[in-house]
């Protein structure tokens, strides 16, 4: 199986005259054999960008070109894709060969010819020897994997990931990415995915398109977009956590953090500073090289590393800030603490007003 170059210009998708767009001028490429992922909350659009890449459903306005060929038109069967829901969607009473072969059978295959097929796709899958098994003898991650074996064995141009792993547990979530990775590696398959989690993202693709009511607000390598989100709501969709008021002044933010040195050169104004809470480390108060100085006013065991907020007051205006302990590392609440924030680390996104940034109070109700 070789993949094609998949390329959505300008997709739109509205739902009745005068409603929300569903979908609003999505641009993405997807190159031929990579992986590129959609990530955004539930609502956002993303079913919508791959029921109109398999052509389930017409754009408004748009176009979807597959290796330079523009898609208009062409049925949903014709246009060399595949697709993996979130459930599975198997036939109960067919044993899983048979689920797998059911394609080449439609086609007109001979039935020993797309049995035999079907059992190098379940191998793939790691399912060599479940074969003769009914489909509804098995677990959901296994159910999963036919799912995708099916898909892989239509030999798609591309394939098309709805959330395919959401209703797995951590665990067996965490199998499929390997499974997933490890298919990548021998068949090179195009793959659209759609998530709305930014791990799986960082998991599984190359790229990451964020979508946020039908927009797209930024795509790129994931650990661009985990560094240098475009907006607020970029980098609260990847899960950041710190957001700081402030104003640039001379490529500083100052805000009750202080006058901190920024990496890159910004523009003079408001602008709000985010960091990951990875980043950040919590020392002493004592701590000669710690950037601020505030109080652990939170801490919540995560695993082997707890989250701490930690609260800043300067210019008697406050703001928090939270960071990931080390492994074994602990801090109690209450406690005085030094902040150390790597200056390639911090990075500020324009004030977003639809989604106000933590209140600052103002110093008279501080
Ligand atoms: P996601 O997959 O990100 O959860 P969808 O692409 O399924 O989001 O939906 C995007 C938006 O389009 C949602 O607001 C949804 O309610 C709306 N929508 C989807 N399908 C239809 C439809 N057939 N009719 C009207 N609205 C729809
Ligand atoms: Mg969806």
């Amino acid at each position: 199986m070789s993949g094609g170059a998949l390329r959505l210009t300008g997709l739109t998708r509205v739902h009745g005259k005068g409603s929300v767009p569903a979908l609003a001028d999505v641009d993405l490429e997807v190159p031929a054999g990579s992986c590129v992922a959609v990530l955004g909350p539930s609502g956002s659009g993303k079913s919508t960008v791959l029921r109109l890449t398999a052509g389930l459903d017409e754009p408004t306005a748009g176009s979807v070109h597959l290796d330079g060929v523009d898609l208009a038109g062409v049925l949903p069967e014709r246009r060399g894709m595949a697709m993996v829901f979130q459930r599975p969607l198997l036939f109960p009473h067919l044993s899983v060969r048979d689920n797998v072969a059911f394609a080449d059978r439609v086609r007109g295959a001979p039935r020993r010819a797309a049995r035999r097929r079907a059992e190098e796709f379940l191998e793939l899958v790691q399912l060599g020897g479940y074969g003769g098994r009914p489909a509804r003898a098995l677990s959901g991650g296994q159910e999963q994997r036919v799912a995708l074996a099916r898909a892989l064995a239509a030999e798609p141009r591309v394939l098309l990931l709805d959330e395919p792993f959401s209703a797995l547990d951590a665990r067996l979530r965490e199998e499929m990415h390997e499974l997933l990775a490890g298919l990548r590696m021998r068949l090179d398959p195009t793959i659209l995915l759609v998530t709305h989690d930014h791990a799986e993202a960082a998991a599984l693709a190359d790229r990451v398109a964020v979508l946020d009511g039908g927009r797209l607000l930024q795509a790129g390598p994931m650990r661009e977009l985990y560094a240098r989100p475009a907006s607020l709501a970029v980098s609260r969709l990847l899960g950041g956590r710190t957001e700081v008021a402030g104003v640039v002044r001379d490529g500083r933010h100052e805000s009750p953090l202080g006058a901190l040195d920024l990496a890159a050169p910004v523009p003079d104004g408001p602008a709000v500073l985010v960091v990951r809470h990875e980043a950040v480390r919590v020392t002493t108060a004592a701590d000669p090289a710690a950037d601020a100085v505030g109080t652990a006013v939170r801490v919540r065991p995560r695993g082997l590393r707890a989250l701490v907020t930690v609260e800043v007051t300067g210019d008697g205006r406050t703001a928090t800030v939270d960071a990931e302990l080390g492994p074994g590392e602990d801090v109690a609440t209450g406690r005085t603490v030094g902040l150390r924030l790597p200056v390639a680390d911090r990075w500020v996104v324009p004030v977003d007003h639809d989604a106000p940034a933590q209140p600052v109070p103002s110093p008279s109700d501080a």
